[in-house]
């Protein structure tokens, strides 16, 4: 088990579910530090709260004037840089990332770096990079630990069995709240309709990702990355009441399924304990009450984002990572009501059609990839209004 570990993104949701299993579990656990992009308030609350001695502040000019809300001790961090030097703390055994977006990518890789052991919640950092970040963890025996629920539950159902007996991952979704709408609805989706998922309770860009299923699309290249299973031998379900969280078949016909109820505290609480797992007197799935679980094939004329990723997998260039970076795009736009739902796929599939991306090279044409579909991105977005 870890004692001593650092929060990347301790304000947002995942970081609150974390301190929440930590909450709960205060004597197993020191917090050296915690990091969030803009939100200065709440990690004060934290830091006064988990005696938490360092603070790292991603965009430095949200800080101004703010320190006297922090103990005078506080060591301060800023900007990448800053994020970078805590991931190296010598008592640090382990990070968990959860920043949105690619913020966190080079003080992960500085972490792996490091030895430190990574929980990861950003799939976007192995989505963009996943070839180079998962060649460093292997170079310096780093392990990394997927909180995302999917591959968490993916991870739980491959311990005790050798790889070479996978033959699939059926990685679920929910399919978010518009799985029963025609494309004409669609359309017409407004930004609050789009934020009210059905099951799961999450941040906002995830939350859009789910309901255009872009972010089942991002969670095939992160299996692919984190099981190193060919992306053909990774399939999609939905499962709208999200109680099997994903499963694996193996070679001898038999599917193991990870099941618990929607909630992330479970993800989060096996990396924090794992190898152990929290002993904690709680009711799980009552399966007389729930009686049904659904399934059914997932609608890629109705969710585009699927098909593009599928295409973008068989790319040599880093066109994962601009599928990633133009729906970033995409999506702030829609959340400003500047573009419809529907052309949230259609921009991704705009900006790819102009750039696929460099040549997967590098950590470097990663990164340079991602500038450059921004760029591309922002300007249709600019054409359309
Ligand atoms: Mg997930």
């Amino acid at each position: 088990m870890f004692r001593n570990i650092i929060i990347f993104g301790a304000t947002g949701s995942i970081g609150t579910s974390t301190l929440n299993v930590i909450r709960r579990n205060r004597r197993h656990f020191n917090v050296i530090g915690i990091a969030a992009n803009t939100n200065v308030e709440k990690l004060a609350q934290i830091a006064h709260e988990f005696d938490v001695p360092n603070v790292g502040i991603f965009d430095e000019r949200t800080f101004v004037g703010k320190d006297s809300l922090f103990k005078e001790k506080t060591h301060f961090f800023f900007g990448e840089d800053g994020l970078c030097k805590l991931a190296q703390f010598p008592e640090v055994t382990a990070v968990l990332v959860a920043m949105v977006g690619i913020i966190g990518l080079k003080p992960t890789i500085t972490a792996i770096e490091n030895k430190k052991t990574i929980l990861l919640a950003s799939k976007e950092i192995l989505v963009a990079a996943g070839k180079f970040v998962i060649e460093s963890a292997k170079k310096y025996n780093a392990q990394i630990l997927p909180i995302d629920s999917e591959h968490n539950a993916i991870f739980q159902c491959l311990r005790g069995n050798d790889s070479s007996f996978v033959d699939r991952l059926i990685l679920t979704a929910s399919g978010g709240p518009f799985r029963n709408f025609s494309w004409q609805d669609m359309e017409n989706i407004t930004v609050e309709e789009a934020l009210r998922h059905p099951v799961w309770n999450m941040g906002k860009k995830i939350t859009i990702d789910s309901a255009t299923m872009a972010n089942k699309g991002l969670e095939i290249v992160e299996a692919k990355w984190l099981f190193d299973v060919p992306d053909d031998d990774i399939d999609v379900v939905v499962h709208p009441e999200s109680i099997i969280h994903s499963m694996v078949k193996f070679c001898d016909g038999s599917i193991v399924a990870q099941m618990c109820p929607p909630n992330m505290e479970y993800p989060i609480a096996n990396c924090l304990f794992f190898p152990e797992r929290e002993r904690l007197e709680r009711s799980s799935i009552n399966f007389v009450e729930q009686k049904t679980l659904n399934f059914l094939a997932p609608d890629i004329v109705k969710f585009p984002h699927l098909a593009i990723i599928r295409q973008c997998l068989k790319s040599n260039n880093n066109a994962c990572a601009v599928f990633q970076a133009s729906n970033e795009v995409a999506v702030n736009e829609f959340l400003k009501h500047r573009i419809k739902f529907t052309q949230i796929s259609e921009l991704v599939a705009k900006t790819l059609d102009i750039y696929s991306g460099e040549p997967m090279t590098s950590l470097k044409s990663c990164q340079e990839s991602i500038v450059k579909a921004r760029n591309v991105a922002q300007t249709i977005v600019n054409g359309y209004n």
